[in-house]
């Protein structure tokens, strides 16, 4: 079934971090869907968003520079978007450089433990393939599917990248509050990325809705571009019961994710307030 277009798409990657197309070959990608509002949203780095703006500018779309990032609470990995955002902000800056350290450590550490299983000069690998842009466990995927150790990515998490597996590297990634402050000092919103992929019961769910809100986050991701109609439906139900507001994203990495495509959302269900045209956005 092909999902309807929304012609805002607040979540998607470029090659400056772990996304296959460029940011001018995203934002012309958006455009080329019928996407009108969206946002370029790079693991732990603003790289892409200067270039992302001016092709923006030349197609007539708008781009909200954003930001995704990675987040540690009570030792469960998370992320935020961080939607709007000044990309110049001191703040938000320093905090990137922080995290771009865990980044690169974390890459290190996992290209030891690939080249103990037989993968030669993986971390220079990955560094090519990252290009100067985050190395991410996407990159390390990648890798062991062009090795010919795993058959796609999904695979290669499951045997080598995920959490337990021997390629796994845990990371104490940025606080939660500490990551919401440098979005809103950035003038940014935060919006709780894809909380149905963390694999939380319901009782954990709400917990983290609630230190979300507590920290000043303002906005669910409800649908995101893997979400079931059920899916959309639970995280409205639950972004609502919070008093959040609702943000629409597709998470692009990739035109060979058939499965998916920039601007193929389930629409945000009418009990809950967008995010972008609360702020004025869209
Ligand atoms: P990192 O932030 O470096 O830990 O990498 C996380 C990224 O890996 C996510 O943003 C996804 O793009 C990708 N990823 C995580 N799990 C999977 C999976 N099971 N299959 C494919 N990609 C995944
Ligand atoms: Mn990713
Ligand atoms: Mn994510
Ligand atoms: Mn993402």
């Amino acid at each position: 079934m092909t999902l309807p277009l929304s012609t805002v798409d607040l979540h998607a990657h470029s090659t400056a971090s772990d996304g296959s197309l460029s940011p001018i070959a995203v934002v012309d990608a958006a455009a080329d869907a019928g996407v009108t509002c969206f946002a370029l949203s790079d693991h732990d780095t603003v790289a892409g968003l200067d270039a992302a703006a001016r092709q923006a500018r030349s197609r007539g779309i708008r781009l909200l520079p954003a930001v995704e990032l990675s987040v540690t609470w009570q030792r469960k990995g998370l992320h935020l978007v961080g939607l709007d955002i000044d990309p110049a902000s001191t703040p938000l800056r320093a905090g990137l450089d922080s995290q771009q350290q865990r980044r690169q450590q974390r890459a290190e550490a996992i290209a030891a433990k690939l080249e103990r299983i037989g993968i030669a000069d993986a971390f220079d690998k990955v560094g090519a393939m990252a290009d100067g842009g985050q190395i991410t466990r996407t990159h390390f995927a990648r890798l062991l599917v062009a090795e010919g150790i795993c058959k796609n990515l999904k695979q290669a998490f499951e045997r080598y990248l995920g959490p337990g597996k021997g390629a796994y590297v845990g990371v104490e990634w940025a606080g939660l509050e500490e990551a919401v402050g440098w979005i809103r000092a950035a003038g940014g919103r935060a919006v709780l990325a894809h909380p149905l992929h963390y694999k939380l019961s319901a009782a954990w769910r709400e917990r983290v809705m609630n230190a979300f809100k507590e920290a000043g986050g303002v906005a669910v991701e409800v649908s995101c571009g893997n979400s079931s109609a059920a899916e959309v439906q639970l995280s409205a139900i639950e972004a609502q019961r919070h008093g959040l507001m609702g943000s629409i994203g597709s998470d692009f990495h990739s035109p060979e994710q058939r499965w998916l495509g920039l601007g193929r959302l389930h629409p945000l269900p009418a009990t809950v307030i967008p995010v972008w045209s609360a702020a004025g956005l869209a």
